[in-house]
């Protein structure tokens, strides 16, 4: 069956990165620093950072961060670190959206105060992959990560996750872990997007794997749609793929281009198109690209009241702008 809207939406964004310092070893990872050696960006510069975002259409500030390990006497300093971040971030008018790892309960009821979402990739939930491409990945404990998805259901947090495709995992796996964040969906219902990554090598890692086929891509879409309730966005990253297996991935029933970034920090070698030429390019195949919050309108109410505000005001800055187009 085809997937009948003609709409696909994107996050206006910008990333900041409060450290690359990562305590896991995935064999994958373009990312990471070994601790000690990545220095944590400062408020002055991420506030000249945010300064210079002013008045060009960015809306998510998304703060990705390496990982400080749950034990480390920095743990603390790490939380309120992106706390700070945030709270910058939305003073100066942005809307934050962390995924910053595996959090404690507390340290989400933390960032809650000052994100619009929070995100933790439930990546595969097969153990086997512990034996492998997370042998020393202590945060890619499969119950570890659906419990944050559960975490963020009992705190009402609007939550993206996704999966990340062709590490090693069996088609079984991907049903199955899909599975899992359908019954997440059932039991709470803050999932308001899923993002499917397709594995695609990157000069910094240590794996040797193969990029994830483009034509899996597309079955994986199907059997997302089948799985996941309708209410769920499903989101592909339109840097990670040829222009014409996008519009092939929106066909099968991907609605959601993610985040788009000057820059793409988890796929460095992969730069992410310029808004206006997809859009020019989607538009001559039927697609309407259209900006989104990082919030989804049906969690709105789950913010607290000061967020609301900050929301509210950007729903109808992108109302406006709607109607003054031509
Ligand atoms: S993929 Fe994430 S958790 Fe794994 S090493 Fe990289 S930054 Fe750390």
């Amino acid at each position: 069956m085809e997937f009948l809207s003609q709409v696909v939406t994107y996050s206006p964004a910008y990333t900041l990165v409060p450290t690359y310092e990562c305590f896991n070893r995935c064999t994958y990872c373009n990312f990471r620093s070994d601790p000690g050696t990545s220095p944590w960006l400062t408020l002055v510069d991420a506030e000249k950072v945010l300064n210079r975002l002013k008045n060009q259409g960015i809306i998510e500030i998304l703060v990705l961060s390496g990982e400080v390990h749950p034990q480390s006497a920095r743990r603390t300093d790490w939380v309120q670190h992106i706390y700070n971040l945030c709270e910058l971030a939305l003073a100066m008018g942005f809307l934050p959206h962390t995924n910053a790892g595996p959090l404690s309960f507390a340290e989400m009821t933390k960032l809650k105060e000052v994100n619009v979402s929070m995100g933790l990739m439930l990546e595969q939930l097969t153990p086997e992959l512990l034996k492998t491409v997370h042998r020393h990945a202590p945060s890619k404990l499969p119950e570890l990560r659906s419990q944050q998805l559960a975490y963020a259901g009992a705190l009402q947090i609007p939550f993206t996750t996704g999966l990340l495709l062709g590490i090693g995992e069996t088609e079984r796996d991907r049903w199955e872990s899909l599975e899992a964040i359908a019954h997440i969906q059932e039991r709470w219902g803050n999932i308001q997007e899923v993002i499917l990554q397709p594995y695609s090598p990157g000069q910094q890692e240590s794996w040797a794997g193969s990029a994830f086929q483009p034509k899996d891509l597309l079955e994986m879409i199907k059997v997302a749609r089948q799985v996941l309730p309708e209410t769920i966005a499903l989101q592909i990253p339109p840097n990670l793929l040829q222009p014409e297996m996008l519009m092939a991935c929106l066909k099968a029933g991907a609605n959601d281009l993610g985040g788009i970034s000057p820059h793409d920090e988890v796929n460095p070698d992969y730069p992410h198109p310029q808004v206006h030429q997809l859009t020019a390019r989607l538009k001559q195949a039927g697609w309407e690209v259209v900006p989104r919050l990082p919030v989804y309108p049906q969690y709105d109410g789950w913010l607290p009241s000061q967020l609301q505000k900050v929301v509210s005001e950007w729903r109808s800055r992108l109302q406006s702008s709607k109607h003054k187009e031509p």
